[in-house]
């Protein structure tokens, strides 16, 4: 019997094979015969998520095969249980030892092959434990204790569709038991970035890259980065002056660098990389210019680490190129042009953008410069005056985020086009897909888009997230203000309206398909997690338009029922802002801030909406009575169903009068019960009750005769 972290091993009898040792150390063992594994997860949401792929909170596995590789103490809790004996090796256990390796040497799990060479090469005591079970009718399980991992234990089995390539997918994933709450317990921290980039007139990429580092571990020699997989590493020299080794397997992301002697915790180290890569960058026929790698195509550790940034490029002059932060010097030597960037505080991320770009400023009285690139003859059939449209939905939406959310974030901002399918947000640099600079759609969908983009300068850039589980709080809230946007520029909230409705459609209907078939949609806070090879929209769905939804819903709770003024809900976005402007906030701080603006404690509904995945079904029907002074009263019952019997939102309710001079009256319904009633006194025959007004609680909701609900 072995037990980790809410696993436990249970061997019933069979035959074990250590193997072969690395550096005179047992590292694995392989064991063959009869066993059963049980796996409960510590947390209500990990449990939920075991319970959305095997509909059941608490796993029980018989396995004839187990494979362990571990730097714990497993070999000798294993010695002190049971009693080796010596009998050969087990049949074919190179035949089943490489039908395991497969698992591990796809360039997707990369992560894992770094935690076993990092203790192996360094010969660290890091206590990793890796499992891997199965018995021969059933696709493996994969049970990891990664000490290098934010969230150290991950429960993983083969992903679906992965009919060729054999790779973990995490089911689960959270802290072990002795993990620091909020560590990230990375190897190392990227403080400076001082990157040189010559882009040649062929497009070839030549690199250097000065990393200034600081260790976060004892006893590290060996380092590893992850880079653009057709990247070649030509050289890495330690503290500028010692050329030191490094390894890359080819087209593998990861790259090894052999510091040549230990560092102890809190050493600073300077490494410079040189490299480059033929294929980085690609021209095609409409002279769009494909940049490979947005984000890897400079070292990197963690992505999500802010660090501050020195960049210069060279390029051919006839490109122009834009990239983060301020440009702070140019300059043109015969066919070369070399700019300058800063980023001034630490960011997330580096990019450029280049191209044969017409360029177009744009300058507004009181507004940052804004200047926007579209690729010359990049498209045939452009609208015409399509600059001017993107112009438009650029300064319109800044300022009226400056108005909701508080002083723009940034000095100057590029719009520049990209030849791919989506938007990335960078500071001062948007890149806006190809769709956009096309023609502007008749549904909305491309003010979301571009003022989506605009506000990530204030959510997810000025202010950051901690993790996975926090990204909703740039995502959402850039879909929400993209939204926000729609609504106050769209005339007689016609398009606004259409797109409500049609993000309801598409969250319900998910849900409806995932609870006939296949798995439901995981919680917001799981953030990327929501995403499998079985749920593959989930996260653009969860993420961003469930997300949006859900503040939505915030700002309707927060707003005054009669007047339907949200002044608390700007007020709150605002101290929000303020409070976190240049940090990571994490989603307990946002509740926090909430809650101490409505002056109750908000997490009922961040519980129901952000942790949970429930969505209610309401079931309504009212009865209007006149009483013998004329005055009016509508009794209006609700019956809620598909969600826990305490699931409590308020439902706006809007009654329309005989007269149709007269202002419709609006209130909320407080729906918190399987079954309630709620009487409106009005002075004025009424003519309808319209339930749920304005599509504001994220549910689904039908009329029914007024005696059948109770
Ligand atoms: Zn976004």
């Amino acid at each position: 019997m072995l037990e980790r972290e809410n696993a436990r091993f249970e061997l019933r009898q069979g035959k074990m094979q250590l193997l072969s040792p690395v550096n005179d150390k047992t590292v694995a063992v392989l064991f063959r015969g009869e066993g059963v594994w049980h796996f409960s997860p510590p947390t209500a949401i990990e449990r939920e998520q075991l319970m959305r792929f095997y509909d059941t909170d608490s796993l029980v596995k018989s396995f004839n095969t187990l494979f362990l590789l571990f730097n714990d103490t497993t070999l000798s809790e294993l010695e002190h249980k049971l009693n080796f004996e010596s009998g050969g090796d087990i049949e074919d256990h190179a035949k089943i030892i490489d039908d395991i390796f497969d698992y591990l040497s796809d360039e997707d799990v990369n992560y894992f092959k770094s935690a076993v060479l990092k203790f192996l090469l360094d010969g660290s005591n890091d206590p990793y434990f890796y499992a891997h079970l199965y018995s021969d009718q059933s696709e493996p399980f994969i049970f990891e204790i990664n000490p290098f991992e934010y969230e150290m234990v991950r429960f993983m089995h083969r992903a679906e569709l992965a009919h060729v390539y054999k790779y973990p997918e995490i089911i689960c994933q959270y802290p072990a038991g002795e993990e620091k709450p909020g560590a990230s317990n990375d190897l190392i921290r990227i403080n400076e970035f001082e990157i040189d980039a010559k882009i040649a007139g062929n497009l070839d990429f030549a690199g250097r890259a000065q990393l200034t580092l600081t260790t976060l571990k004892e006893k590290q020699r060996w380092l590893y980065f992850n880079i653009y997989h057709g990247m070649e590493i030509d050289s890495v020299i330690l503290n500028d002056s010692i050329r030191v080794g490094f390894f890359k397997p080819e087209d593998t992301s990861v790259f090894w660098v052999d510091c040549g002697t230990y560092y102890s915790r809190d050493a600073l180290i300077k490494l410079t990389v040189f490299y480059r890569s033929d294929d980085l960058l690609e021209r095609d026929t409409r002279s769009w210019i494909y940049l490979r790698s947005p984000l890897y195509w400079y070292p990197r550790y963690n992505l999500w680490e802010p660090a501050r940034y020195r960049l210069v490029f060279q390029c051919p002059s006839d490109f122009t190129l834009v990239s983060i932060g301020d440009r702070i010097d140019s300059l043109q030597t015969g066919d070369t042009l070399t700019t300058v960037w800063d980023s001034g505080t630490p960011v997330t991320h580096a990019i450029f953008n280049l191209g044969y770009f017409d360029r177009y400023p744009v300058a507004r009285e009181g507004m940052p410069p804004v200047v926007i690139l579209k690729t010359a003859q990049g498209l045939l059939f452009r609208s015409r005056d399509i600059e001017t449209e993107i112009a438009e939905d650029i300064m319109r939406s800044i300022a009226f985020y400056q108005r909701l959310f508080g002083e723009i974030p940034f000095d100057h901002l590029y719009v520049s086009e990209i030849p791919y399918g989506l938007g990335m947000a960078f500071p001062g640099l948007l890149n806006l897909s190809w769709n956009t600079f096309y023609q502007t759609g008749i549904r909305g969908y491309d003010q979301i888009f571009r003022a989506h983009e605009v506000s990530h300068q204030w959510w997810g850039i000025e202010v950051g997230f901690n993790t996975y589980h926090d990204q909703w709080l740039s995502e959402a809230f850039a879909e929400f203000s993209g939204l926000a946007y729609l609504q106050s520029v769209s005339e007689g909230e016609y398009l606004y309206g259409d797109v409500i409705e049609e993000l309801f459609e598409l969250v319900i209907s998910n849900r409806k398909y995932i609870l006939g078939k296949g798995q439901e949609a995981g919680p917001i806070w799981l953030g990327t997690r929501t995403a499998s090879t079985r749920t593959e929209g989930d996260y653009s769905l969860v993420i961003y338009k469930k997300g949006a939804l859900v503040l939505r819903m915030l700002q309707l709770i927060m707003s005054d029922p009669a007047t339907g003024s949200d002044d608390r809900f700007r007020s709150m976005l605002q101290a929000y802002y303020q409070r976190f402007r240049g940090k990571r906030a994490g989603t307990e701080d946002f509740i926090r801030v909430v809650s101490e603006y409505m002056d109750e404690d908000m997490r009922w509904f961040f519980d129901q909406w952000v942790y949970g995945t429930d969505i209610p079904q309401y079931e309504y029907g009212y009865r209007i009575d006149e009483d013998p002074e004329g005055n009016y009263r509508l009794i209006l019952r609700v019956r809620q169903e598909g969600v826990p019997a305490a699931f409590r939102m308020p439902v706006p309710v809007e009654i329309l009068f005989e007269n149709e001079e007269l202002p419709a009256y609006r209130d909320y319904i407080l729906v918190d019960s399987a079954y309630v009633e709620q009487t409106f006194t009005l002075s004025a025959a009424p003519d309808e009750l319209i339930f749920n007004a304005g599509h504001a609680v994220l549910a689904e909701w039908d009329e029914s005769d007024f005696e059948e609900i109770r």
